[in-house]
């Protein structure tokens, strides 16, 4: 069974790509392409040939500088088959369900629109990672650009379905606006107070705080929650199931 390394590298104001290298067959991904020059320096940085790109979606920050880092490398560019705007060099076209080889491993493919309807995520179970792209965040979940609460808290319940250890990495460095929203409707949460702490000192630090585990996130981000009796006691909603709960947080964050 390959092991794979991954790098995390900054990009624009507050993204992050990922590149995932397996030492045994020598190929190397790039998950997300929003700035060829960025992933190009990392890549650099690291002595790694890219071979792939793995796509989530289509907004410009993961995308705009895909057929730069195609051109320049000769990357096979996987990206979703469900399409909300098209995806300029996509060489093979995904759905939830899939699962394609890479590196010596299995990834796995799960569809989970909600911020886009053509939201894919890339799930490696034998490294027990995921890249959640703009649908989870560290305490925080994307905004509804494309589709609605339902269709948000479905996909949020698939990935709450994978093993707790899970490594997740999101895509932006959001996470102390997210805590701000998440100790208002989770305030006494203890594992959320501590989580807090160390993400201002991360953050103090100029250190990243992705990724995160599921586990950490199931503690504590307010989106995962929605089940949760304190949480559902805060909001006083008349109608307190899970999806109305979850519905009225994210309307509440904005
Ligand atoms: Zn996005
Ligand atoms: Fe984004």
């Amino acid at each position: 069974m390959s092991e794979l390394e991954f790098h995390q590298f900054p990009y624009l104001s507050d993204n992050y790509g990922v590149l995932v290298h397996s030492p045994a067959t020598g190929e190397t991904a790039c998950v997300d392409a929003g700035d060829a020059d960025a992933a190009m320096a990392a890549l650099a940085a690291k002595s790694w040939n890219l071979t792939h790109i793995f796509v989530t979606h289509h907004h410009a920050d993961h995308t705009a500088g895909l057929m730069d880092l195609k051109r320049s490398t000769n990357s096979t560019v996987i990206g979703p088959a469900v399409e909300s705007r098209p995806i300029e060099g996509l060489d093979q076209r995904v759905n939830d369900g899939d699962s394609f080889a890479f590196g010596g491993v299995h990834v796995q493919v799960l569809h989970t629109p909600g911020h886009t309807l053509d939201m894919m995520n890339y799930y490696i179970p034998s490294q027990g990672v995921l890249f959640a792209g703009d649908t989870l965040f560290t305490m925080g979940c994307g905004k509804l650009f494309e589709g609605d609460a339902e269709t948000m808290w479905e996909s949020l319940n698939k990935i709450m379905r994978l093993p707790g250890e899970t490594v997740v990495y999101c895509s932006h460095e959001y996470t102390l606006e997210n805590a701000e929203f998440a100790i208002k409707v989770d305030p006494d949460n203890e594992d959320l107070k501590q989580r807090i702490k160390k993400a201002k000192a991360l953050r103090a630090d100029n250190q990243p705080t992705v990724p995160s585990t599921l586990a950490e996130e199931l503690a504590t981000n307010p989106f995962l929650r929605a089940s949760d009796a304190n949480i559902k006691r805060g909001l006083a909603l008349t109608d307190d199931s899970d999806l109305a709960t979850f519905t009225e947080l994210r309307i509440q964050r904005g």
